[in-house]
């Protein structure tokens, strides 16, 4: 094992999932020089994409990129990674002390610009540009982060120039995106540790009482478990019993949890920045097994649990995203079942609950060790009950490396 390497086992070991484990974890493995290599990373990618720079709003990029969890305000922020030199954060004079505390400018390796109230940010940012272009002064192509704001879009646009002067605007994702999608070891661990940290909240609600419950009591106990458990935000709870197992993104609402439901718990939250995301489905019998799981029920559950092995198995690197979705669904179409699986496979996990890569027909995306993706087939009837198991899983050198383990089998609980 390289230094490195232990040293990141080291700190993971210790991360016991709780109260604030996510944040101190992140900080001990991403520091101000993880930061400065990614900066660098990107300006060549930047270079590579024949663009004269990359701005980066709000949000995962920016975060990736400097550590700055910029909020989502009217005024502008934005980080300029220019084919030349180096990147430029354009901040609010108000926000300028929070983002100078932020490891990549506290490391020096982003230069801040930060602007009075009735001062020009769009004008700024063309002359970061225009200072970093790759032919002198005259930018061709300039690429903009995915979920830029339109008002920003359009003022950052006229303020580069008119005409055929203008810079070909284009997405960041092109340019960036595959520094995001494939993971550091670091950015592994801390995933690794988000998964056993949400296995500690299926745990506890599996075992614990739901009959009698309503959806929302015990997606709140989720919450209330998420965060004890390290995460600094429980993302969503979905709790979905009875017919409402068989909507995939039902919430939770004021159902009260019955013998003889099926319930699909999909739960997750961000532990350090990374996403947990995991589904585990319970059927709930009442006292003394009352209401036991129909046969119907089981079987389309022991499909589901094919397919979802099918596809786990399928994953290694050169391998398709399309082909891993194609392993689940051959499993559920060969079962009659196609018609109630009606949702891709999955996607890709990271500083976003949703990202690249997404395991769906049409994306042929070849795997690479550190790509992390959820796998999560379901099988719904509507008005009746639904199933899916979830688990997040990483790309390993030859296989697959599953990051949610709790037991795959249908929990058929007294509840
Ligand atoms: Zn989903
Ligand atoms: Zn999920
Ligand atoms: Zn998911």
């Amino acid at each position: 094992m390289s230094d490195r390497a232990a040293e990141i086992s080291a700190a993971y070991a210790a991360a016991t999932p709780e109260l604030g484990a996510g944040h101190a974890l992140e900080a001990r493995l991403i520091g101000p020089a993880a930061y400065a290599a990614r900066l660098v990373a990107a300006r060549d990618a930047v270079n590579d994409a024949g663009a004269d720079a990359a701005l980066i709003g709000f949000g995962a990029d920016m975060r990736y990129l400097t550590g700055y969890a910029a909020p989502a305000l009217e005024r502008l922020t934005m980080l300029v990674v220019p084919a030349r030199g180096e990147a430029t954060l354009i901040v609010p004079r108000l926000e300028a002390g929070m983002a100078g505390d932020a490891p990549a400018m506290r490391g020096g390796s982003v230069a801040t610009v930060p602007f009075g109230e009735t001062d020009d940010p769009f004008a700024l940012v063309a002359a970061a540009v225009r200072a970093g272009a790759r032919g002198g002064s005259t930018p061709l192509s300039v690429a903009l982060s995915d979920r830029l704001w339109a008002t920003f879009v359009l003022r950052i646009e006229s303020a580069l120039g008119a005409g055929s002067a203008r810079p070909t605007l284009r997405l960041a994702s092109e340019v960036i995106g595959r520094l995001r999608s494939v993971k550091s070891a670091e950015e592994s661990a801390l995933l690794r540790a988000a998964g056993r940290a949400v296995d500690s909240v299926v745990k506890a609600i599996t075992s614990g009482k739901l009959v009698g419950r309503t959806e929302n009591d015990v997606a709140r106990e989720v919450r209330e478990r998420l965060t004890g458990a390290g995460h600094e935000v429980a993302s969503f709870a979905i709790v979905g019993s009875g017919k409402n197992s068989a909507s995939p993104h039902h919430e939770a609402s004021s159902k009260v949890i019955d013998a003889g439901d099926a319930i699909v718990l999909d739960i997750g939250g961000q532990f350090g920045g990374y996403g947990s995301d995991t589904t585990r489905t319970i059927w709930v019998t009442g006292p003394n097994g009352a209401v036991p799981p129909t046969d119907d029920f089981l079987h389309r559950y022991e499909v589901l649990k094919r397919a979802h092995q099918a596809a786990t198995d399928h994953v290694r690197p050169g391998v398709s995203c399309e082909s891993v979705d194609a392993a689940a669904r051959a499993v559920i179409d060969g079962a009659g079942l196609g018609e109630r699986f009606f949702h891709r496979t999955g996607h890709g996990i990271g500083l976003e609950e949703h990202e690249d890569p997404y395991i769906v027909k049409g994306n042929g995306t070849l795997l690479v060790p550190g790509h992390a993706f959820s796998i999560e087939p379901g099988i719904y009837v509507e008005g009746l009950n639904g199933a899916r198991i979830e688990d997040i899983v990483l790309c390993g050198d030859s296989a697959v490396d599953q990051l949610n383990n709790t037991g795959r089998d249908l929990y058929v609980v007294p509840g």
